[in-house]
C-alpha cells in the first residue's frame, strides 16, 4: 500500500534527488533500457563495451564507443528538468537547506543547467582517468590507446572516467550520509534496475524518509516508493519544483 509522501512548500529542507538516464532523454541522449527495446543496451552489448575485461581485450572498440557518446554529448543541451533542479538547489540553499543531487548519468547536463554540486556516482564522460597513476582530468576529445597520460606519461592506460559493470560506484560513503539526513528522497528517470542506485529508495525508507518516483513509466522497484508522478521529466520535474518553491 502506498503511503502519502508528506512534502510540500516549506516542509522539505534536505532533499535527496537521484537522477538516471530519463532526465537527459529529452536532451537527445539515449536511455539504457526501455520497454520498447530501443535503449542503448538493446543495440550494443554492454559486456563488450562497458566492462574492464572488454577494455583489456579490445581498447579501440571500447574507446570508440565512448568517443561517439562524448561527441553526442557536446551537441546536447540541458532540458527543463535539469534547469528546474538547479533552481531547486539555489532555493533550498537560500532557505538554509540543501539539495543532494546524485546522478547515475555520466553527462554534464546538470552542471550546464547551473547545478553547483553534482555527485556523479557512475563517473563523468568528459573526464579521463589513467589506470596506471589514477590521475583524473578533463578530457573533451577522442581517446586513443596511443595517448600518454598527462600526469605520469604512461602510454595505454587512459580510459573514460566512468564506472563499468563489475566496478564500484564512486562516492558511496557520501551518498549514505546524505540519505540518512534527507527529509525527502526523489528518484527521477531511472529504471531501478542497476544496483546499488536501485537500492537507495529502500535505504531511505529504512531511515524513515518519504520517497517519490518521477518517471516516464513505473520503475522495476516502483513498489518501493510512497508516491509517484509519471510523465516526461521536462514537464513533471518543473511542476514538482514549482510546487515546492513556487514559480520561477
Ligand atoms: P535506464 O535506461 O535503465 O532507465 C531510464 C529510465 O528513464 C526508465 O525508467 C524510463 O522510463 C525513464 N525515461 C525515459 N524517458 C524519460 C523521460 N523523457 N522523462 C522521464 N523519464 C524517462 O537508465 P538508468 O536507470 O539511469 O540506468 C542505470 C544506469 O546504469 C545508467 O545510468 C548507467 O550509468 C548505468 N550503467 C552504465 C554503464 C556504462 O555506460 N558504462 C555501466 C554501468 C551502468
Amino acid at each position: 500500500m502506498r503511503r502519502s509522501a508528506r512534502y510540500g512548500v516549506g516542509m522539505s529542507r534536505n532533499i535527496f534527488v537521484l537522477t538516471g538516464a530519463g532526465v537527459s532523454a529529452e536532451s537527445g541522449l539515449g536511455t539504457f533500457r526501455d520497454t520498447k527495446g530501443e535503449g542503448i543496451w538493446a543495440k550494443f552489448d554492454p559486456m563488450k563495451l562497458a566492462t574492464p575485461e572488454a577494455f583489456a581485450r579490445d581498447p579501440e572498440t571500447v574507446l570508440a564507443f565512448y568517443d561517439a557518446r562524448r561527441r553526442n554529448l557536446k551537441s546536447a543541451t540541458p532540458n527543463a528538468a535539469h534547469f528546474a533542479l538547479a533552481r531547486l538547489e539555489t532555493a533550498l540553499a537560500a532557505g538554509g537547506g540543501a539539495l543532494t543531487l546524485v546522478t547515475q548519468n555520466i553527462d554534464d547536463l546538470h552542471e550546464r543547467a547551473g547545478s553547483r554540486t553534482v555527485i556523479h556516482m557512475h563517473g563523468e564522460l568528459m573526464k579521463a582517468r589513467c589506470e596506471t597513476c589514477d590521475g583524473v582530468g578533463v578530457w573533451r576529445d577522442d581517446l586513443k590507446p596511443s595517448q600518454a597520460c598527462p600526469h605520469c606519461g604512461f602510454v595505454g592506460g587512459l580510459r573514460p572516467h566512468v564506472v563499468w559493470f563489475g566496478e564500484m560506484p564512486f562516492h558511496m560513503d557520501e551518498i549514505d550520509r546524505a540519505l540518512r539526513r534527507a527529509d525527502l528522497f526523489v528518484a527521477i528517470g531511472t529504471s531501478g534496475a542497476v544496483y546499488p542506485a536501485a537500492g537507495f529508495v529502500a535505504e531511505a525508507r529504512a531511515f524513515g524518509v518519504p520517497t517519490c518516483e518521477i518517471n516516464l513509466e513505473a520503475a522495476d522497484n516502483a513498489y518501493c516508493f510512497d508516491d509517484a508522478r509519471y510523465g516526461p521529466a521536462s514537464e513533471v520535474v518543473p511542476a514538482w519544483v514549482e510546487e515546492l518553491i513556487g514559480p520561477a
